[in-house]
Formats: structure tokens, C-alpha cells, sequence
């Protein structure tokens, strides 16, 4: 099988709400994915995303696509898309990091390599350990009032964990909405906390001493990315395991982390993470240091999530709390049918071939205000 033609579409598409993230994101209103469509010599196409969200990632929409354009796209014509780890090669060879370019196409390899063999991309990379994902709901920074409307909606769906976005209000009012949740809700739904790089040391110790004995079950990335040693002492003072999203980008990252016993836990996403190959490298540190994973998303297409369920079949260790698969349900449209995995507060593993989702070509030709053809 070789690769014949690489297809690039550039899709914009809202969120139903617009969502509001820590001081340091602002709100996002849709998702900005870089799509890529790799048609081979046997008919069969493979797909696959990127999600740049500058400042959250180095990586930006258009050096996504310069790179996948004019860089990535054209060395892997006439590649052999089941050759992973030397397409890896190729890819790392011709662009120093492009993390999210490199794993589009990383994707889309492995959506045709399932293709081929008729097998489910799980199948493939250590096959499935479970056939559910519990589902964290996301709620947008905010008050505890502001969470009751949204937990008593989608407790009634069947949702019991969520995930609280921190960081731009003053500490005492995360500590005391916290505690609110946890005098309406204790044993009935689990809370994960996410500061998204909002807070310093000081204000993250004084959130997990304040918050200690709460309904908080983690608590994400409190403090800028590149602050591992803040992350180690912040553990050491936390009754509350601690994870890096931020932080763990590279599977470097991930063993500097493990090396310094810096966090608890790693949030894993398909496209940060640099697509299939690369995350299970930084999911294998995990695993090997005891570290647990939260399989997590950026506002990202089905693609992406299609890719992030194949990985969540196969981790060895999960955290017990929910994980997000969420994204494309919040979105106005998508291109995929991944919607249809996501039900009863789980995400249901597809044994379909490849990344056992299906795009409607169509419709992402309609979401493209772009779009490049590499042959
Ligand atoms: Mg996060």
C-alpha cells in the first residue's frame, strides 16, 4: 500500500456554548482542526486531525498547515502508511517539532493501516482493555451556582463526573464553590479541577490545602507548563493527586516528570501529543512509572477523539474519574459519526476498522474555508 495523495482542509466549527477556560485562555467559542485525507494505491482513504489552540499549544493553525503543506505531506508520498515508526522517522527527520502536523498524518496512517487489515485500530497497538470510558462533563470557570444548573441537567442523563475549569477567579471562591459541590452533591458525582496554567505556586497550594477533604477528586495543570519543580512541591503539599496537560507534550516531558515525581497523573491528547505513535510512547512512561493517565481533548473534530478512544482502549492505567470525550457533542456539527460512540455517560469502544469512525467527506468539504492537495 502507498500513499498517493494527501488532502489538507482547514475547518472552523463553533461550540454550541461558548466555553470559558482559565485567565490565561479567555473563552473559546469553536473548534479551529486541520484535517488531512490520505488516499492510497488501494482506494482506501485514512484520516486524520490536528488541533492547534495557540497559547494552550506552540503549534498555530497556519504552521500547521505550511508545515503538513509544503514539509510533512510531500515526504510521505509513496511512504507505506503501515510503517509507523519509520514514517516517524521520515516526518521527525524533515520538521523539528510540528507535533500536531506530524500527528494528523499519524492518524491517518493508522486509520489505514486498521483499514487494511480490517481490524480496529486498538488491535493494532496492544489490543482493548476495556469497552467503556467513564465521561467527565465539562463546566466552564465559574460559581457553584453556575455548576448546579448544569450537574442537576446532565446528572439526570446519566453523568457522574465533571470537569471544573479554575483559574481566573480569586482563590477563596474556588475553595468555597468546591465545597459547595461537594454539600450538594458528596458520593454522588466525582469533581476534577482544571487551572489551565492560571495559578502560582502559592495560589495552588493554597487551593489544595483549602480544597483538601473536598469533592475534588484531581487537580489539573495549576501552574504554567514549563514549572516542574512547582508541580513537584505543589504535590508534595496536596492531598489531591496533581496532573500535567500542559507539561506533557513529549514523552521527554513525560519522564522528566516521572524523574522528578512531579505529578500523579499525565493527561493524554491525541493530537498535543503528536498522534497515535508519540502518545503511546508518553502513555508507556506513564505505565512504567506508575503514573496514572486521564485521557483528555482539546475542542477538537471526531477525528481526534476517534483517535483518543483507540488509545483509552489500551491504557493499563486509567484514572477511576471521568475522561473527555465530550468535545464533538458540544460542537455546532462534525464531520464524523464519533457522536454515536458517546451515550449513558460512557464512551463505547468501536470495533469498526481503523479509527472506526466515518467522515461524511461532504460535509467537511462544506466546513473547509481551505483547503491543499499534496501528490
Ligand atoms: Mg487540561
Amino acid at each position: 500500500m502507498r500513499i498517493e495523495k494527501v488532502e489538507i482542509f482547514s475547518v472552523s466549527i463553533p461550540l454550541i456554548t461558548p466555553y470559558k477556560l482559565s485567565r490565561v485562555y479567555g473563552t473559546v467559542t469553536g473548534a479551529n482542526a486541520i484535517v488531512v485525507a490520505i488516499s492510497t494505491d488501494t482506494g482506501l482513504v485514512g484520516y486524520g486531525e490536528a488541533d492547534p489552540m495557540p497559547p494552550f499549544t506552540s503549534d498555530t493553525v497556519q504552521g500547521t498547515i505550511e508545515a503538513l503543506r509544503d514539509r510533512l505531506a510531500p515526504a510521505m508520498i509513496g511512504a507505506d502508511p503501515r510503517e509507523h515508526k519509520k514514517n516517524e522517522e521520515t516526518m521527525d527527520a524533515c520538521a523539528e517539532g510540528c507535533l500536531m502536523a506530524k500527528g494528523a498524518l499519524d492518524m491517518a496512517m493508522y486509520d489505514l493501516a486498521g483499514k487494511a487489515y480490517g481490524v480496529p485500530v486498538h488491535a493494532l497497538i496492544g489490543g482493548r482493555k476495556r469497552d467503556t470510558i467513564l465521561l467527565s462533563f465539562p463546566l466552564g470557570s465559574g460559581t457553584a451556582r453556575e455548576d448546579f444548573e448544569v450537574i442537576d441537567a446532565r446528572y439526570a442523563l446519566g453523568f457522574r463526573s465533571f470537569m471544573a475549569k479554575m483559574g481566573r477567579n480569586p482563590i477563596a471562591d474556588e475553595i468555597e464553590r468546591v465545597h459547595a459541590l461537594g454539600d450538594r452533591y458528596s458520593g454522588k458525582i466525582q469533581i476534577v479541577a482544571d487551572a489551565n496554567q492560571g495559578w502560582t505556586e502559592e495560589q495552588a497550594v493554597e487551593f489544595v490545602r483549602g480544597a483538601k477533604g473536598s469533592i475534588v477528586g484531581m487537580l489539573e495543570q495549576p501552574v504554567p507548563a514549563n514549572q516542574f519543580e512547582a508541580l513537584r512541591r505543589i504535590r508534595a503539599a496536596s492531598a489531591i493527586p496533581i496532573s500535567a496537560d500542559e507539561s506533557v507534550v513529549t514523552a521527554q516531558d513525560a519522564l522528566r516528570l516521572a524523574c522528578l515525581d512531579a505529578v500523579d497523573i499525565l493527561s493524554i491528547k491525541a493530537s498535543k501529543n503528536g498522534g497515535i505513535t508519540k502518545s503511546l510512547r508518553v502513555i508507556a512512561v506513564a505505565e512504567t512509572a506508575g503514573m496514572q493517565c486521564r485521557m483528555n481533548s482539546m475542542i477538537e473534530c471526531g477525528v481526534t477523539q476517534a483517535a483518543l478512544l483507540q488509545l483509552g482502549a489500551v491504557t493499563q492505567t486509567l484514572i477511576p474519574s471521568g475522561h473527555a470525550y465530550m468535545s464533538t457533542l458540544r460542537l455546532a456539527d462534525d464531520f464524523t459519526d464519533f457522536a454515536s460512540l458517546v451515550h449513558d455517560g460512557y464512551a463505547h469502544v468501536s470495533d469498526a476498522p481503523g479509527l472506526g469512525v466515518t467522515v461524511d467527506s461532504e460535509k467537511l468539504v462544506r466546513h473547509a474555508s481551505e483547503a491543499f492537495v499534496v501528490t
